[in-house]
């Protein structure tokens, strides 16, 4: 036989396009529009509803970015439609390529009720099947005219992205507003041929399947007569029957599709924009589960859930009932999808806390998976905190967009710093916002890593990003696919059901150690300094706030702030989602961020004044009394308590002594600091053992600008290259001793480059082997990294840096491409290299990105390690003017230093003391480990109100540890608990507890959560 498969192929397309698709909506009539435009920002309902109108037509201009307009539309059913199903087709001016990324409406009827939301996939609002003639219509529609940040040409810089720059020129066009009858048998026509069409592409052109199809689908548009498309459309679809009637092959890959819409909490759109978007896409979700019985969809992010709640009720009570009816599934169990690079231990924890107790008060139900599609890396760290939360599965699909490596399995079991595994599933579709086409059906099955030992995979399927779900579309196409000859099969299926048939059908799943690390988007570390330093503010703010109450609440009777403390943790747990704290948003997102992160502060402080004032007792009484919110002792202070200062140990003065050929050299006794004429540090002498941290011919303390446009994803990426140019910033302006006392010397170093500036304080103290080290930089750069540069004389093949209850290690070398690729890399408090004897922490309050490489001396043959701290970038996009202005960071370099000593100062440089004057000798701690390894995570009261003490401490020294926490009040209980504080039989370790305080024997990294209730009395 001829081949004419393209001949086919061709004609189908052009059929599809021009005639059988305009056929769904035969015939149509306009409405009538009219409109009001608020003000300014989104106004309520009922005020949207009463605001008065003025005409506007098909073709007019609307919408000022960021605007909001209120359209109402009104029309009569033709007579002649009596019977027939009629719908309102409504587009605001759509691309159809970019739902979620432009404008949007949602529907309202005339009582205010909402119906349903409006994007360029979903622009039909059903009026009646079958219609009566001569039936009114009246609806309105709240369109929102957000612009489009991420353009055709995507990564130009654009004002666009706040309202204070956005400007008021009209960004969309009114296209269509009718009303239209809509042929059903036209639509599922069109259902047939899409998934016929879409099947064909992907089967091999030497099977018989697919010549059967071309063959079926040739009859079909034999069987239409052209001009009359509807008359004609059930005798096409009757040719169809067969081949899609023929079922899969018994070995096909299994996709249990699942609803969805990936809504960004925050992006290129405000945070109150999500609220909105939230509200849209479920509205539209909650309608299709209600028009589809097979239909299963799924939201996570509690924030959201409570979002519908608070602002439109009406469609939560949609979302309630279908969450009973088992269809509407909250997904995953966090507050947000946040990040989980840079969120301390204690923060990751609380998003499972709040996301999985919103979802247990609201719904009954706790989720045992965790659903991250989109999350840029996850630590190694998370897997115990997931099981520490009583969940037990992972999803995810972000780690396919690595540059390099492709990751080796779909379904595995992953396992953390800990030695937790999390059975976790990369979805091989390889998207959350599958589309239910052939092609992507066909990739997942092609794709799935594991064939042969497994054959589930999952598809999370509707529009996302900027929100949109599943369309009506999509179902029908699911629907044709349940059992297709040559495709996977596709169910629709809870995640949950998804997650029980992967782990029953894989018995020995195979194992992935160590982070996920995403080889892209590792300028997240770094982007918008501001917004990630306000996150680390307030986790450490938290910290003492809940400390400080909670011994307040023990021993003088203060209330506990519950109500104050919920409502800071939501909103810093919101600003960890995976576009705002890695610094990906709009202009408008970071500047509320930091406007919101500053009071956030000024209520923390004002709550950790409150519990000390109680503690300290009356201000009159003058005792000056040191707090120490870190989990070690400092100067006789003991953790989690306070003291009256001690006087500075005798004999451990500081000095500080210029040098001939330029520069100063500090000392303390420990160490000897030599600074050179450049500021920049060419000596730390560890004086105990004669070590010396700087490598011979560097320099360290060095700042190194380097060129920084990546080839796409601005604020997201850094791209190899950016190492080849860079330049050292060893021009000074000054170098001059700014401080000279027994207890600390301190020389600033200032230097300017391009327009920016960056003004240094190295500080040596008294008794401290330790140099600390301020920046303040005044950055008005373009397209530039702002690196801290220490050359070490360290030979070791890998380090350790802190995350969340503990550290990894990661190699110094790039021997494989996994290795090389991790070419910028996160750390919590401290990265720590170390030689068998002798090591070195470098520790950091606030900065997040750094990278550690080593070369070979020339000279000695000895090696140069390495450790560079991020401090700055500047990219264009997608806020034109990110991280401009000024910026402190503090790091401190701690020669000597044992991986406890990392850890111990990683806490004291994130934790400052606190004097306060009062009338209290001392404020002993309520509880404390005997041992550095035992290092408190949080002490708080029980979230349940019941006045117990709950405590979450860890190993962190990646060792064992056995030891007893005191508590300083008669005990008369203690119970290992979850992160939820409920009983947990969970618990790896031994916890023995007598009248006074717990015996713990802790495995490496491991976590327990005390429940402590007081003795009575
Ligand atoms: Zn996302």
């Amino acid at each position: 036989m001829h081949d004419d498969r393209s001949l086919v192929e061709s004609r189908l397309k052009r059929v599809l396009d021009e005639r059988i698709r305009p056929a769904v909506h035969p015939e149509s009539v306009p409405l009538e529009v009219s409109i009001w435009t608020a003000p300014g920002e989104p106004v309520p309902v009922a005020e949207g509803l009463a605001a008065p109108r003025t005409p506007i037509a098909v073709g007019d201009l609307w919408g000022a970015p960021w605007g909001t307009s209120w359209l109402t539309v009104t029309g009569t059913v033709p007579d002649a439609w009596a019977g027939r199903t009629v719908e309102a087709l409504i587009d605001l001016g759509f691309d159809a390529n970019m739902p979620g990324f432009q404008c949007e409406g949602l529907v309202y009827r005339p009582d205010g009720t909402p119906v349903k939301g409006l994007n360029p996939r979903n622009q039909w609002v059903r009026i009646a099947a079958p219609a009566a003639g001569g039936e009114q219509v009246l609806l309105h529609v709240e369109a929102a005219s957000n612009p489009v940040i991420l353009d055709y040409h995507p990564f130009l810089p654009t004002e666009l992205g706040d309202r204070e720059t956005a400007g008021s020129e009209p960004q969309y066009r009114l296209e269509r507003m009718d009303l239209a009858v809509f042929d059903e048998t036209v639509w599922q026509l069109v259902m047939d041929l899409e998934v016929l069409g879409e099947l064909m592409a992907e089967l091999p052109a030497d099977g018989a399947r697919r010549w059967e199809v071309l063959r079926a689908v040739e009859r079909a548009l034999d069987a239409i007569d052209l001009q009359d498309v509807n008359g004609t459309a059930a005798e096409a679809r009757a040719q169809l029957t067969g081949v899609l009637a023929a079922p899969a092959a018994p070995s096909a890959h299994r996709i249990s599709a699942v609803g969805h819409a990936h809504i960004d909490s925050a992006w290129l759109w405000p945070l109150r924009e999500t609220v909105r978007k939230v509200a849209r896409t479920t509205a539209n979700m909650t309608a299709l589960l209600e028009d589809e019985p097979e239909f299963v969809y799924t939201m996570s992010q509690a924030q959201q859930y409570a979002w519908i709640k608070e602002h439109r009720p009406e469609v939560y009570a949609r979302v309630k009932k279908a969450v009973a009816d088992g269809r509407f599934v909250p997904a995953g169990g966090m507050w947000v999808e946040s990040d989980t690079n840079m969120p301390s231990a204690e923060a990751m924890a609380r998003q499972f806390v709040h996301g999985k107790r919103f979802f247990l008060e609201e719904f009954g139900v706790e989720n045992q998976d965790v659903w991250l599609p989109d999350t840029f890396g996850f630590t190694g760290g998370l897997p115990q905190i997931i099981r520490h939360a009583g969940s037990r599965w992972l999803l995810t699909q972000k780690i396919s967009w690595s540059q390099v490596n492709r990751f080796p399995h779909h379904t595995f079991l992953w396992e953390g710093i800990d030695g937790t595994r999390i059975f976790t599933h990369f979805p091989p579709v390889d998207t959350y916002n599958c589309s239910m086409k052939g092609s992507e059906i066909a990739h997942a099955a092609r794709n799935f890593k594991d064939k042969g030992a497994a054959r589930h995979s999952i598809a999370p399927t509707g529009w996302g990003d900027g929100g949109g779900g599943t369309t009506r579309e999509m179902v029908a196409k699911a629907a044709r696919l349940r059992d297709l000859e040559g495709s996977a099969t596709v169910r629709w299926e809870r995640p949950a059901a998804f997650f029980e048939k992967a782990e029953a059908e894989y018995a020995h799943p195979p194992v992935w150690v160590g982070e996920l690390y995403l080889e892209l988007h590792r300028a997240t570390l770094t982007s918008q300094a501001r917004t990630k330093q306000g996150n680390r503010r307030s986790e450490n703010l938290l910290r003492e706030a809940e400390l400080w109450s909670a011994t307040a609440a023990l021993r003088c009777g203060l209330p506990y702030p519950h109500q104050e403390l919920d409502r800071i943790w939501k909103t810093v747990l919101l600003h960890q989602f995976h576009d705002i704290l890695p610094g990906s948003s709009i202009a408008w997102v970071h500047r509320e961020a930091e406007a919101t992160y500053a009071g956030l502060a000024a209520e923390l402080e004002a709550l950790i004044a409150r519990a000390q004032r109680a503690l300290a007792g009356d201000a009159a009484g003058g005792r000056e009394l040191v707090f120490n919110a870190a989990p070690h002792a400092r100067s006789s202070v003991p953790a989690g308590g306070a003291a009256a200062p001690t006087a500075t140990v005798p004999g451990s003065g500081c000095t500080v002594a210029a040098r001939c050929e330029g520069g100063f050299v500090l000392a303390n006794g420990l160490l000897s600091v030599t600074v050179d004429a450049d500021g920049l540090v060419t000596s730390v002498l560890d004086t105990a053992n004669g070590r010396e941290a700087v490598a011979p011919g560097t320099r360290a303390n060095l700042l190194q600008l380097h060129p920084d446009f990546p080839n796409m994803w601005d604020a997201w990426d850094v791209d190899q290259f950016y190492r080849n140019t860079v330049t050292d910033l060893t021009g000074a302006d000054e170098v001059a001793v700014v401080h000279a006392s027994d207890e600390a010397v301190s020389v600033r170093v200032a230097r300017s480059f391009g327009s920016s500036t960056a003004v240094q304080t190295l500080t040596l103290r008294a008794g401290e082997r330790r140099l600390d080290i301020d920046t303040e930089v005044d950055w008005h750069e373009t397209e530039k990294f702002l690196k801290a540069a220490f050359p070490l004389d360290l030979h070791t093949e890998r380090y350790a840096a802190e995350t969340q209850f503990g550290h990894l290690h990661r190699p110094t070398h790039t021997n494989t491409s996994w290795e090389a690729a991790k070419f910028e890399a996160c750390n919590h408090r401290f990265v720590h290299l170390e030689e068998p004897d002798w090591g070195v922490a470098l520790v950091t309050a606030s900065t997040y990105g750094h990278d550690v490489t080593r070369t070979v001396r020339d000279t000695d043959g000895g090696t140069t390690t390495t450790v560079r701290f991020s401090l700055l970038r500047a990219p264009r996009f997608p806020d034109p003017r990110t991280d401009q202005g000024l910026h402190r960071f503090r790091h401190a370099l701690v020669p000597g230093a044992g991986i406890a000593d990392a850890v111990r100062e990683g806490y004291r440089i994130s934790l400052p003391e606190r004097r306060v004057t009062g009338s209290a000798g001392a404020v002993p701690p309520l509880v404390e480990p005997d041992l550095d390894a035992l290092v408190v995570s949080a002490v708080k009261l029980a979230d349940d109100g019941s006045g117990d003490l709950v405590v979450r401490l860890y190993e962190a020294h990646g060792g064992r540890a056995r030891g007893r926490l005191a508590t300083s009040f008669p005990l008369a209980a203690a119970v290992p608990c979850d992160l939820l504080e409920r009983p947990w039989e969970g618990t790896r370790g031994e916890v023995v507890a007598d009248g006074d305080g717990v015996s713990l024997a802790l495995r490496p990294f491991e976590l327990v959560t005390l429940r402590l209730t007081p003795a009575a009395g």
